[in-house]
């Protein structure tokens, strides 16, 4: 049986969260871990981001409670805190990499509020040691740049550079990409297809199905604040609101709705 729709979520940096504000993109590892076995428990298995590349172009199946799981910028503390844990699952994971960054620090939240605290992102040798791991690694852009505020030849420069560079380090095709900020309009699409990127992430909520615009993938948040509950119910809405009260109002749509025999 193959699944009519797939989730993908989007995480940020695993480890300490020391406000309410960084929990917005951050969650601690216990949560997180939280957070996968609920997963588990409820029948979802997180796919690869090239089988789920195939589903959507209806080369390959895939099962009920298929997702696939995203962290976007690269914080070491994913491989600290999250890879243990999806290593036990045997969960595979792609992580979106900011590639002049790489072994360095988050600078974009730096140069936004230099009061911000920052945090570490991963090595060459990290990375590479979690590919042989199972873990892939596509491209953030070469900066976390803001891409629709760029002209024409940074743009290029942000999309190839980084596209090249992680290429080099991982000696294999990067075809993916996540917006920075979840920024992108038409001509950012253009140019990352003319980088050569087959799809890229965005940050509008939904579910994924087969005719999905390949350069606007929907993601669902999740937030460090989010229940294993609440997570959940964002699946099964495909929505970054989990609230309970909308999952009711769902139901209640739905069951109206079969009982005059709309569909
Ligand atoms: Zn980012």
């Amino acid at each position: 049986m193959n699944v009519a729709r797939i989730p993908v979520l989007m995480y940020h940096r695993v480890g300490a969260v020391r406000s309410r504000r960084e929990a917005r993109y951050a969650i601690t590892p216990a949560r997180f871990a939280e957070h996968m076995r609920a997963l588990a428990r409820a029948g979802h298995r997180a796919v690869t981001i090239d089988a789920f590349m195939a589903w959507l172009e209806g080369e390959a199946a895939l099962p009920e409670g298929s997702f696939l799981l995203t962290f976007d910028d690269g914080f070491r503390g994913v491989r600290e805190h999250a890879l243990p844990i999806l290593e036990q699952l045997h969960w595979p994971f792609t992580v979106f990499l900011v590639s002049d960054l790489i072994g360095k620090e988050d600078a974009w939240i730096k140069a936004a509020n230099p009061a911000r605290a920052s945090y570490p992102l991963l090595n060459a040798e990290e990375i590479r040691d979690m590919q042989q791991r199972g873990c892939s690694f596509h491209s953030h852009t070469r900066g976390h740049a803001d891409l629709p505020t760029l002209n024409n030849a940074e743009l290029a420069d942000q999309l190839a550079v980084s596209r090249q560079a992680l290429g080099e380090l991982l000696e294999r095709e990067v075809d993916y990409l996540a917006y920075p900020y979840g920024h992108f309009d038409e001509r950012v699409e253009a140019a990352a297809r003319a980088a050569g990127y087959r799809a890229a992430f965005s940050t509008h909520s939904g579910f994924n199905r087969p005719d999905i615009e390949r350069f606007r993938i929907r993601r669902l948040d999740v937030y460090g604040s989010d229940t294993s509950a609440r997570l959940l119910r964002k699946i099964r809405l495909g929505g970054n609101d989990g609230r309970l009260s909308t999952l009711i109002r769902y139901y209640l749509r739905e069951t109206a709705s079969r009982m005059t025999g709309r569909t």
